[in-house]
């Protein structure tokens, strides 16, 4: 049975589908800018089922104040304070791949 210590503690981070315990994020790359691929590993050792998984750019929430012409993106506008509540409510983890990682190095707007 999964115990406190062996179920997600971070944002991102799954239960294994047939046991529950916490997995692990083995690998990612991006599939194109707007879909990356995740593959995770559960922790327990007498499971050890491994799976494939989609992180999915859905919709914007604020219009990009540099918009790139080439792109159009879906986008659900939501008012201030829904934005601004949703921001405060989220976690910030420096292990969650980014979605927007650029392939083969940093984005240009990084540089
Ligand atoms: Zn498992």
């Amino acid at each position: 049975m999964p115990t406190e210590e062996n179920l997600p503690d971070r944002d991102g981070e799954l239960c294994c589908p047939h046991c529950r315990w916490r997995a692990t994020r083995r690998t990612s790359r991006p599939i194109v800018v707007t879909l990356r691929e995740i593959y995770y590993q559960c922790s327990n050792l007498a499971c050890g089922h491994t799976w494939k998984a989609s992180l999915v750019y859905d919709y914007g929430l604020v219009p990009s104040a540099i918009p790139d012409p080439k792109v159009n993106l879906p986008l659900k506008p939501m008012d201030r304070q829904t934005v601004m509540t949703a921001k405060a409510d989220a976690k910030a983890d420096p292990n969650q791949p980014r979605l927007f990682d650029w392939p083969g190095g940093p984005s240009p707007a990084a540089a």
